[in-house]
């Protein structure tokens, strides 16, 4: 497992829970929005941390933290995460999951098994942008759709969410989506930052005008709809 990063505390990322966040390298995506180059490009220099440093800082720091979100990267590209997740489960914290959602299989089996406390799953368009968005070819959105109905029959908590881009998305996507997303339970809208660390530069923020437009329009469609950050 290629362990790439450490964030020892966070308040914002794992909802009601203190917790650190640990960043695996590798994706299947390459979203030129993506703020993580380092992490999903596999020529890209990181500093590595074993398995054992990651153990041993969270059972350092146990008395202060509840809870551990996986990021990435994507995390269930990893065929050892399962392994490592039942080594911090055993100290007694709990487990936050981000995922892409295009490894539905892998995400099942983590929750099924009790792995996972709460999964973040990005919905990165429409259906029919998910080429343009995720920077691949062909992509099978049908195992996009996998992971939706898997979340949505809430067997844990969870949300879905967006990092809106001005250049990708738009008030006829945010309709698709909300056919989609239909009994969700949270779905959350975020705006796109541009920096140094995005795979693709020069990308754009929609306004905040644009922003309240797509959760009016998310709302009226009957999804439960949030801006990051103003919840
Ligand atoms: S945004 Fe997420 S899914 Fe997209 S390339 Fe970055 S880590 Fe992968």
């Amino acid at each position: 497992m290629l362990i790439s990063g450490l964030q020892k505390l966070t308040l914002l990322d794992f909802p009601n829970h203190v917790a650190c966040t640990i960043f695996l390298k590798g994706c299947n995506f390459r979203c030129p929005f993506c703020q993580n180059k380092d992490l999903v490009l596999p020529e890209a220099k990181t500093t590595y941390y074993t398995e054992e440093e990651i153990l041993d800082f969270i059972e350092k720091r146990k008395n202060v933290l509840d809870g551990v979100c996986f990021t990435g990267g994507e995390p269930t590209l990893h065929k050892d995460l399962a392994d490592l997740l039942k080594k911090v489960k055993m100290l007694g914290l709990k487990v936050k999951l981000d995922t892409n959602g295009y490894n539905p299989d892998a995400l099942i089996d983590l929750v099924n098994n009790k792995l996972v406390d709460y999964v973040a799953m990005d919905i990165k368009n429409s259906f029919q942008k998910y080429d343009l968005t995720t920077g691949i070819k062909f992509v099978d959105t049908s195992k996009i759709q996998k992971s939706i109905d898997f979340l949505k029959r809430g067997t844990i908590p969870y949300e879905f969410r967006t990092t809106v881009v001005k250049e990708y998305h738009n008030v006829s996507d945010f309709i698709d989506i909300a056919k989609t997303l239909q009994g969700a339970s949270k779905y959350y809208l975020q705006k796109f930052e541009d920096s140094d660390t995005c795979i693709s530069r020069g990308l754009h923020a929609p306004t905040d005008e644009e922003m309240k437009n797509y959760l009016n329009i998310l709302k009226t469609l009957g999804i439960n709809a949030f801006i990051r950050g103003e919840d």
